[in-house]
């Protein structure tokens, strides 16, 4: 009698070892960026997904400062995003603040590309809030690297295509001078994709994006470096982007006023014009579609 508890016992205890790692694995499944459950996300009260220009260097909305760089926060559900942190920390803290977002209500940061007008507000950033990961391309300089450690932040070097937070997603790193990280952000309406500076192109840029997610790309936004772009290499952009079927554009920051005046003449109403304090406000009640990696 004795001897057969036992073996049941034992085979109990081996089938609860079975199922937990199991579990475990699932739970790791789960995780995984690429695995979200729909209904996980539609739970979310709160259905829209807000991008707010914090640093730019066009003006937009009085009384914030325009100064030569990059920075936005993306507002999903679940969490908020701050891309890029613009050349200088006390105008991206000054223009948060204006903005009513303090740097407690960001949970993760991702930097473009390491370049100072896109790293310059990291370390006063960091100063106010280093309890999130941030988010580089593998090539980052030591010393970026180095200054996100030291001040508490957790560093996360990112080569692939990677999920930030549940619907926005990195391109991973793509190659160009100096290689470079977009944001992928799954709407109702399309996908965003975010870029600093577009250094690889932003016809690469977006073509990275759709490789990470499915779907319509509905607007391009950001640095699309430009300026020294003859009316012509800019044309040629914009029917490569409608060939792709971009729908949207909102260019800025260091894509050029010769670019901006291109895009809003061959686009019409789909060209938006942004700035510093610029929102742009998304939907996404079924927006979680499943990424293609
Ligand atoms: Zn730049
Ligand atoms: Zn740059």
């Amino acid at each position: 009698m004795k001897k057969a508890v036992q073996v049941i016992l034992g085979v109990v205890a081996l089938v609860a070892i079975m199922v937990s790692t199991g579990c475990n694995k699932q739970t790791s499944a789960t995780q995984h960026p690429f695995r979200q459950s729909t209904e996980e996300l539609s739970s979310v009260a709160d259905k829209t997904i807000e991008i707010t220009v914090i640093c730019d260097n066009y003006e937009h909305v009085a009384g914030l400062e325009a100064s030569w760089g990059f920075a936005c926060m993306v507002d999903t559900p679940q969490e908020n995003i701050l891309f890029d942190t613009g050349g200088d920390g006390a105008i991206l803290l000054n223009n948060m603040e204006k903005l009513g977002i303090s740097p407690q209500d960001i949970d993760a940061v991702v930097i473009s590309h390491d370049h100072w007008d896109h790293t310059g507000g990291l370390r006063v950033f960091l100063e106010s809030n280093s309890q999130l990961p941030v988010y580089v391309v593998t090539a980052f300089s030591r010393g970026t690297k180095q200054l996100i450690e030291t001040a508490g932040g957790q560093l996360v070097e990112v080569s692939q295509p990677q999920e930030i937070v549940p619907g926005v997603f990195s391109t991973g790193q793509v190659p160009g001078a100096p290689p470079e990280q977009a944001l992928v952000v799954q709407a109702d309406e399309g996908l965003v994709v975010v870029t600093g500076c577009a250094h690889p192109g932003v016809v690469n840029m977006v073509k990275a994006a759709m490789k990470v997610c499915e779907g319509k790309v509905h607007l391009v936004m950001g640095g699309f470096h430009m300026a020294q772009s003859s009316a012509q290499q800019i044309r040629a952009v914009i029917d490569q982007l409608r060939e792709l079927g971009v729908q949207k554009a909102a260019p800025c920051h260091c894509s050029g006023g010769q670019t901006r005046q291109l895009f809003a003449e061959e686009l019409g109403e789909d060209f938006i014009q942004i700035g510093v304090g610029s929102k742009l406000k998304f939907s996404c009640s079924h927006n979680q579609t499943e990424s293609r990696k």
